[in-house]
Order: structure tokens, then C-alpha cells, then sequence
């Protein structure tokens, strides 16, 4: 892929347009993603922060959780932020009734985890492929990660809570980089579509 990798932003609620901004800043060319024949026209897809029930809900409604699901599983990279990294969830600690996930991550998430400790915070979060610095966690109503599967692997820990995931070509962050300024995860994200480009045949 040598042109600008095209990447769709789940735009069903949350903070897409953050995400838009540090997409581009970080060299893709973005896109709203609202019906199923959207997802054919990404490269790589981000789920924002906002309510994971309120996007399950809407998922459900528009008819994108079976295609969300399917793209997936056939290698579409995907990254997850808060409510994003929920959705991105093989399985729920304490889902809300009906609440669904799109998984492809084989991990079980408690939503609200630092929530109930801490509303919001921010934190120097060190995530394991990202050089330099520590990425600054911006921490709201954030879930952890319980445990992982064999084949996910733990980018990043905070208070020994797994806070980063990544798995084959689907990463997902219990923080929200987006509203930093600091495009280190976009980046790594952006790296990863370029990755599944040469690759992936849908
Ligand atoms: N607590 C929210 C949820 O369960 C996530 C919060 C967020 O995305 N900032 O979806």
C-alpha cells in the first residue's frame, strides 16, 4: 500500500472526530463508517469511546454487528479505544442485558473497571512497540482487561491492570489517545493497516 491507507471510524456514537483528526495526522485518509457497504471501502477500521452499550445497541439496529463481525474475522485491522476496546472484547465480565461485543479479541473485559476507583484520570502508560516516551493514558470510566488468551498479546499495564491489547491486526487501549495530541498510537495503528494491506484478501 503506498498510497494513504483509507481508515473508517465507526461513527455510530462517541468521539469520532478526535479520532479523525489524529488518523490524518498520523497519514490516513479517514472515513465515517454507518452502513455495512462502508466496511468494504476501509482499509482499516476505528472503534471510538463513548457508551459500549449505546454502540452495541446501534450496531444491532443498523445491521453492522454481523458485518462488524465478519470483516473482522476475515482480517480487517481494528483498533478499540474505551468503549472501542469493549466492543473489540471476546467476552464481557458484566455486560448489560443484550449487551453484544464484535470481538476478535481473545480477552474478557470488565467495563467501568477504574470507574468505580477513579472516574477520570491520566497516567504515563508504557506500551510495549511504541518508542520513546510514555503515552499519556487519558482515563475515562476506562475498562481493564481481566485476562487474555494465548493469542493475545499485553502491549501495556497500569497498577497491574492490563490497559493495551493487540492481537493479529485488532489492538485495543482502555485509554483514549485521541485526545492528547500525541498520535504515537495512531501511528502504530496506521503501521498495522499498511502491514494487513499487503496481506489481506476480502
Ligand atoms: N464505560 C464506558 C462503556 O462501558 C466506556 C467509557 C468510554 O468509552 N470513555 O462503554
Amino acid at each position: 500500500m503506498s498510497t494513504a491507507p483509507v481508515i473508517g471510524i465507526l461513527a455510530l456514537q462517541g468521539d469520532t472526530r478526535e479520532h479523525q483528526a489524529a488518523l490524518v495526522a498520523a497519514g490516513a485518509v479517514v472515513r465515517p463508517v454507518r452502513r455495512p457497504d462502508e466496511l468494504a471501502e476501509v482499509d482499516g477500521l476505528v472503534i471510538p469511546g463513548g457508551e459500549s452499550t449505546t454502540i452495541s445497541k446501534l450496531a444491532v439496529l443498523f445491521g453492522l454487528m454481523e458485518p462488524l463481525r465478519g470483516h473482522v474475522r476475515a482480517g480487517l485491522p481494528v483498533y478499540g479505544t474505551c468503549a472501542g476496546m469493549i466492543m473489540l472484547a471476546d467476552k464481557i465480565l458484566d455486560p448489560r442485558s443484550g449487551q453484544e461485543t464484535i470481538g476478535g479479541i481473545d480477552m474478557i473485559v470488565r467495563r467501568n473497571a477504574f470507574g468505580r476507583q477513579n472516574e477520570s484520570f491520566e497516567a504515563a502508560v508504557h506500551v510495549s512497540g511504541v518508542e520513546g516516551a510514555p503515552v499519556e493514558g487519558v482515563f475515562i470510566r476506562a475498562p481493564w482487561v481481566e485476562s487474555v488468551g494465548a493469542a493475545a498479546e499485553v502491549l501495556a499495564e497500569h497498577d497491574g491492570h492490563i490497559v493495551a491489547v493487540r492481537q493479529g491486526s485488532a489492538l485495543a487501549t482502555s485509554f483514549h489517545p485521541e485526545l492528547t495530541g500525541d498520535h504515537r498510537m495512531h501511528a502504530l495503528f496506521v503501521e498495522m493497516v499498511r502491514d494487513q494491506g499487503a496481506t489481506r484478501s476480502l
